[in-house]
């Protein structure tokens, strides 16, 4: 029967089928697949798919002008009808969910494959995959949830089905919105990691209207953007930390920050639009919909970090750039919040060391900004930016002594805490420039409303950098 396998192409298929069919898969019957098969074989004689076709199943029946009926029918059999012949003697497990395989499958019928001649030998003797028919059947309905993103097809994968189905019932509205624009050919988009990003974040969003109880739990989600059209496979996966979307889930409870954030991150529609609309009229290409065309900065920098195993410093490079906004002297009252529950969730940051660091600059804040015996020159030093790691000590020890004889004691514990650093000794604050940044950044937002705000110095733009520590 089809069913989840672990494989992306047999799974993305499987999430196809259930949502074209509006039922589990357990619950396929064999009438339903041959409606299916009939569906399929009439939209993938469309031209559209012809030229698109050939990124997935390269030289598949499909997109062969000049194939004889005979063969056509063959392949069509093949991939469609196999679930229905007997198993292959001797007998040989699928590939994919390890039932008994029915035939041997090739680079034409399954991507990521090598061709027909190329396999001269493969598992008892015989060329090619052992596969059965019904994950056969399923991967040729893939390609209905994939974009085509900078010429490879682009589609996600998850541990929980429920996921892999939600997700690709979103790329499978996009793709009903790339063939509405185009008859001839397959529109090509580009920014993968804004089109994965933009919807998965859409997904995570949808949720709130599921029952709790009802809601998948978060897991990481993947990506994958592949194709064997080449000489050889190219497969890339874009993994998307399930923190993340624990960040997406509860941004909405700061307001409306975070999506001025991600509104910001967009690049202007109309620009873009007229950009491509030029490139494509020139060389005679599908347009894509608009909305599939914009490049959104953030999700473009998430994805980027995502491709190291360890992006944690990449995302704190990230919280200063796209979350501790500010304007002038300017900053908005939360921001600083929402900064630190990225930087918890994304940034894997320690809750107990952000809050140490909010303690500080509230402290400050309160009794050498706001308090009635207030300092602000006291605190320039910050707004002249970049101090090195034995400066910012420096002046976190003379902070400290003011704030003593002003009896408001800061402890030193809560400074090294704040700047992960395990004595006096220690100069390992590797990310002590977000430290400062944390900080500023807090003390324009507590001094926000108030007339001193005129008093501060206007902080000086820094470069994104991780700073050096002496
Ligand atoms: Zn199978």
């Amino acid at each position: 029967m089809i069913r989840y396998t672990g494989n992306p192409y047999v799974d993305a298929g499987t999430a196809v089928l259930e949502l074209r069919l509006q039922k589990p898969c357990s619950d396929f019957t064999d009438g339903d697949l041959a409606s299916q098969a009939e569906w399929i074989k009439q939209e993938y004689r469309k031209k559209i798919w012809r030229s698109y076709l050939t990124i997935h199943f390269t030289n598949c029946a499909w997109v062969q002008h000049k194939i004889s009926p005979e063969k056509e029918q063959a392949y069509i059999a093949k991939v469609l009808e196999s679930y229905k012949s007997s198993p292959l003697d001797p007998r040989r497990s699928c590939a994919f969910c390890g039932d008994p395989a029915n035939t041997v499958a090739d680079r034409s019928h399954i991507p990521l494959l090598t061709g027909e001649t190329v396999m001269v030998a493969g598992a008892g003797g015989e060329p090619g995959l052992p596969t059965c028919g019904y994950c056969l059947f399923a991967i040729h309905f893939y390609p209905l949830a994939t974009l085509k993103v900078a010429g490879r097809p682009l589609f996600w994968w998850a541990f929980n089905p429920e996921w892999i189905r939600r997700l690709t019932d979103r790329f499978r509205r996009d793709v009903d919105k790339v063939l509405a624009a185009s008859t001839e050919q397959f529109a090509n988009v580009d920014w993968p990691s804004t089109r994965l990003l933009h919807a998965a974040r859409e997904v995570v969003d949808g949720l709130e209207n599921v029952p709790a109880g009802r809601r998948p739990s978060l897991g990481d989600i993947i990506g994958i953007h592949a194709t064997n059209l080449g000489t050889q496979p190219n497969y890339e996966e874009i993994r998307i930390p399930s923190g993340l979307l624990e960040f997406w889930s509860e941004a909405g409870t700061f307001g409306p920050l975070y999506r001025q954030v991600e509104a910001d991150a967009w690049e202007t529609r109309e620009r873009k639009v007229r950009k491509l609309r030029k490139q494509q009229s020139k060389a005679k290409k599908a347009e894509p919909p608009p909305e599939l065309v914009r490049r959104n900065r953030l999700f473009e920098a998430l994805g980027n970090a995502f491709v190291s195993s360890d992006y944690r410093d990449e995302a704190k490079q990230i919280a200063v750039r796209y979350f501790l906004r500010r304007s002038g002297r300017y900053a908005t009252s939360g921001t600083t919040a929402l900064a630190e529950f990225f930087l918890e969730k994304v940034a894997g940051m320690e809750k107990q060391r952000l809050e140490a660091i909010r303690q500080i600059a509230d402290l400050i804040a309160e009794e050498l900004i706001l308090g009635k015996s207030g300092n602000v020159r006291s605190v320039e030093p910050l707004f002249r930016r970049r101090m090195k790691l034995g400066e910012f000590l420096r002046w976190l020890s003379q902070i400290q002594r003011r704030l003593s004889d002003l009896g408001r004691p800061l402890s030193w514990d809560s400074v090294l805490l704040a700047l992960d650093l395990a004595g006096d000794e220690d100069r390992t604050a590797k990310d002590f420039w977000l430290v400062e940044e944390l900080v500023l950044i807090r003390l324009l937002e507590r001094a926000a409303k108030s007339d001193v705000l005129a008093e501060l110095p206007e902080p000086e733009a820094v470069p994104p950098e991780t700073g050096t520590t002496e």
